[in-house]
């Protein structure tokens, strides 16, 4: 679609890519600053050879006509005196700003702005004046995992492309393929479990990690869960994993993620009358043996490990946080679930 569109010569100013994280969105669109800024393959080819000046460049983040932005690991926004500029001088420094300016190597400037999404709306107001009147011949990529959080002014003025995940099958592969895990059956198991996304997939080969997680489905799956107890256990794991403030947020979102896993797990085998676990009987038991009920029960325990993300997210201590969240928990197992309402 894009080659198309560069041999029309019909290249749109702004492109959205959307999809889930680290599913191959700005590689594609380096790619494409790549094959644009190459010195020895047309641009109608849309294609790079890899090896000019202007390819190694890009290959490096050297190139002077690519303008890249992301969001710092762990920071909730990306920082606005990237897009406009440090304060005393908004609007004449910074992403925007540069792109305005005339190419120093190529004909054209190309930036990327990653987690397009975390933008705040100071720098999205700014991005909106660029998207009415970009600079002649400059290409934007926005990266953002959904369109929910963009302005709707700002989505009606790129063109829109959908990313997939990568299926299971291909995820293993790349998995062994860049042998960060030699054994395909266990690489399998880490892809059934990383939504499509490589960068999941990277951070849940961290071992320290998958104890995280052995850890929490092995109290999940007990009949009866002690939620100080497991508050507790959970916690100090989370401190010895990470020890900085927004190392162990991301560490509780993965646990979040971990349960929310287990639960829809949890369903799907209950429902489908598979051999279910532990922890199916005892939401069985809890619901008068109703598997509708008992299917509702994990179902808020669902929705609970979402709230408590959410309060992740927000800022909220994450001791604090997982001990409610355990607390809650706990009395969903006992089949409590109407007290959450
Ligand atoms: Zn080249």
């Amino acid at each position: 679609m894009l080659r198309r569109a560069v041999q029309r010569g019909r290249i749109a100013h702004a492109f959205l890519f959307l999809g889930p994280e680290a599913i191959g969105k700005r590689l594609v669109a380096q790619r494409v600053a790549q094959s644009l800024f190459c010195q020895r393959v047309p641009d109608e080819e849309l294609d790079a050879c890899g090896a000019c000046s202007a390819c190694r460049q890009v290959r490096a983040g050297t190139h002077p006509d690519l303008l890249t932005v992301a969001c710092p690991e762990g920071k909730r926004e990306l920082p606005i005196k990237l897009i406009l500029g440090e304060e005393e001088s908004r609007g004449r420094e910074g992403l925007l700003h540069d792109l305005s300016l005339h190419p120093m190597s190529a004909t054209r400037r190309i930036a990327i702005i990653d987690d397009a999404d975390k933008m705040n709306e100071e720098s999205a107001n700014a991005l909106l004046k660029t998207l009415e009147e970009p600079p002649p011949g400059a290409i934007l990529f926005l990266i953002s995992p959904s369109l929910e959080t963009l302005l709707p002014t700002i989505r009606s003025r790129c063109q829109k492309l959908q990313f997939a995940p990568l299926t299971d099958d291909e995820l293993a592969g790349l998995l062994v393929e860049l042998n960060w895990e030699q054994d395909r059956s266990a690489a399998d198991a880490v892809a059934a479990l990383s939504e499509g996304s490589l960068a999941t997939a990277k951070q849940l080969l961290d071992p320290s990690l998958r104890k995280l997680r052995d850890d929490l489905l092995a109290r999940l799956s007990q009949t009866q869960l002690s939620s100080a107890t497991m508050a507790d256990g959970i916690i100090s794991l989370i401190d010895e994993i990470a020890s900085d403030v927004p190392g162990q947020r991301q560490v509780a979102s993965w646990l979040l993620r971990f349960a929310i896993d287990f639960y829809r797990l949890v369903i799907e085998q209950g429902l489908s009358g598979a051999e279910a676990g532990p922890a199916w009987q005892a939401l069985l038991v809890r619901a008068g043996g109703d598997p509708v009920a008992a299917a509702d029960l994990a179902a808020a325990a669902i929705d609970r490990c979402v709230l408590a993300d959410l309060h992740i997210q927000q800022m909220m201590p994450v001791p604090l946080c997982l001990e409610g969240w355990c607390d809650d928990l706990s009395r969903i197992h006992r089949g409590g679930a109407a007290l959450l309402a």
